[in-house]
């Protein structure tokens, strides 16, 4: 038997399968209590050793894992949250039923902050039911332990979950939810762990099933016989080989180079990058540096910051994005207005330009650290939907010290109008994960319309191909620093549309890498072409995955 989903990464993994197990029902609404200081003790005594656990692990962990225990640990003990259980006690609701009315009111504010914040109510959920696990005997939710490596099948994994797993022993993850770029799939790829989501039949997947896992053709292969497992594991081997090969600068097979960069969000990731290969930065996000700010940062405070990052990259391009505040990224100091819709609203360059004073600061401090070091310090607008917007920008930029200007097209209107936008702007980079959410109109942040936030969908290509074409006519280099960069075949068709750098999460650097030497330009314009013909993105994916096969064969 074989199920399918998106794959992540393309490698590929052989062993049995492990379920993780299902949320545990709604506690009744109706239950009595015999004793409510005794529902009392025994529910703060629950929080407590939940706690307890939480941190326990954490110290077990040690790295980001431990940050993350640490953080849930601290909610389990929360003294409002803690107040608000015992409350709901004593007007007559079981323990299980109050931790769960009172972490869910908690969990819904948190979504209504958006951004950073709604990210953390999954967590806030996790630490729920384990309490609620506890208070009702039953095993608490969560990856299973075991002293054997596995498959893990879950509906989804909560971030803590996927930032925790034991690479040791999960050999691959396959889920039935979440789509290419849901939270799973981004931690997956920059834990290099082969992944495959929107697994549809997930769910018929049992407890110690073989299966063999290919990332590469988001394939997996249940009951596999003898001759496909050993076939399965040649192939494991020359993947691995290919992930490991020196490192190389990014090129197809024919030679034809194609930059391979890094996206990250501060100096602490600058040499993670470096070290896996990435020949500069094609997308630094600035605005994480300052998410907790609640003011605008000072010049001098920046250009600590820029000057960290840009040391890592002497000689090299590095790609600096201004400041992306709104939606899913809100900043204290720029988005004061409430939005009905932000993702639509007053974000991006939309929002400097409302406080200019910032932008020039920024500017200014992005040219001052570019003076003091050796980089080649590129400047780019978030959020441009005119070419106006990109003259403004541009302007700006060049009278403030910035040498090379250029724009992210990351909505339609933008890409539509590259040819006008490349009249201003030195280089443009296309944001693959808004640019999709605009096209499709589908919230990235929404799990229920997570189906249409699909890069290959053939409409993102169009667009994409659009901007290759003004790109090749004005002679400027065209980069993508969306999550589609990092998924290898979407890299090569990327190629062929016109992209002449890639940028991506630097665990996903290999992939590509390995991937773009298999094809040769012409290939790649073939495999584009195919994708540009089909009316879905699982009809695209087919497309190009057809003329890989061939090739291969
Ligand atoms: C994008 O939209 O594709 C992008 C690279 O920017 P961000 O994900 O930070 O919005
Ligand atoms: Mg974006």
């Amino acid at each position: 038997m074989r199920l399918s989903g998106i794959g992540v990464g393309r490698a590929v993994a052989t062993g049995p399968v492990r379920r993780m197990p299902d949320p545990l029902p709604e506690p009744p609404e109706h239950e009595t209590v015999a004793d409510q200081d005794a529902e009392v003790a025994r529910t703060r005594s629950a929080l407590q050793q939940v706690a307890a656990e939480l941190t326990e692990r954490g110290a077990r962990a040690g790295g980001d894992a431990k940050n993350v225990l640490d953080a849930q640990a601290l909610m389990a003990e929360d003294p409002t949250l803690v107040d608000d259980v015992i409350a709901r006690i004593e007007n007559g609701r079981t323990g299980q039923r109050a931790v769960h009315e009172a972490f869910f009111e908690f969990q819904v504010m948190l979504v209504g902050l958006g951004g950073y914040m709604a990210e953390r109510a999954t967590d806030l959920g996790d630490v729920a039911q384990r309490v609620i696990a506890r208070l009702t005997g039953v095993p608490a939710p969560g990856v299973p332990e075991s002293d054997t490596p596995f498959v893990l099948v879950a509906r989804d994994l909560a971030p803590a979950d996927t930032a925790l797993l034991d690479l040791d022993k999960v050999l691959a993850l396959l889920t039935r939810d979440g789509g290419p770029t849901s939270h799973t799939a981004i931690l997956a790829r920059a834990r290099s762990i082969p992944a495959i989501v929107g697994v549809g039949d997930a769910d018929s997947l049992r407890d110690g099933q073989q299966v063999i896992v290919n990332a590469g053709t988001g394939a997996i292969d249940v009951d596999p016989t003898d001759q496909e497992v050993a076939e399965a594991k040649a192939l494991i081997e020359e993947r691995r080989a290919a992930a490991n090969a020196p490192i190389t600068p990014g090129a197809l097979g024919d030679g034809t180079k194609v930059q391979l960069l890094a996206n990250i969000g501060g100096a602490k990731d600058a040499a993670k990058a470096a070290e896996l290969g990435a020949e500069g930065v094609g997308l630094f996000r600035t605005e994480f540096l300052f998410l907790d700010s609640k003011s605008a940062p000072t010049v001098q405070q920046q250009k600590e910051q820029y000057v960290a990052a840009l040391k890592a990259f002497p000689g090299k391009k590095v790609v600096v994005r201004a400041l992306d505040a709104g939606a899913d990224k809100p900043l204290a100091f720029l988005n004061d207005s409430e939005e009905e819709n932000p993702a639509l609203g007053l974000r991006g360059l939309r929002v400097l330009r409302e406080h200019e004073d910032i932008l020039r600061e920024q500017l200014t401090a992005l040219a001052e650290a570019g003076a003091e070091t050796e980089a080649d310090l590129w400047v780019m607008a978030p959020m441009v939907s005119e070419p106006e917007e990109s003259e403004y920008f541009v302007a700006l930029a060049r009278e403030l010290g910035i040498k090379v200007p250029g724009v992210m097209v990351e909505v339609p209107s933008a890409a539509l109008l590259a040819e006008q936008i490349l009249e201003s702007a030195d280089f443009v980079s296309i944001g693959t994960n808004d640019l999709t959410q605009y096209t499709l109109a589908a919230d990235r942040l929404l799990g229920t319309v997570a189906g249409f936030q699909d890069p290959w969908h053939p409409a993102v290509l169009r667009l994409v191909a659009e901007v290759g074409r003004a790109g090749r006519a004005a002679g400027k280099s065209v980069g993508i620093c969306g999550e589609a960069a990092a998924d290898p075949g979407l890299a090569v068709v990327l190629v062929g549309l016109g992209a002449t750098s890639l940028s991506m999460t630097p665990a996903a650097l290999a992939d590509v890498r390995a991937e773009l030497l298999t094809v040769t330009k012409e290939q790649a314009e073939a495999r584009a072409k195919a994708a540009l013909g089909a009316s879905s993105a699982a009809g695209a994916r087919a497309a190009a995955a057809a003329l890989a096969e061939t090739a291969a064969a």
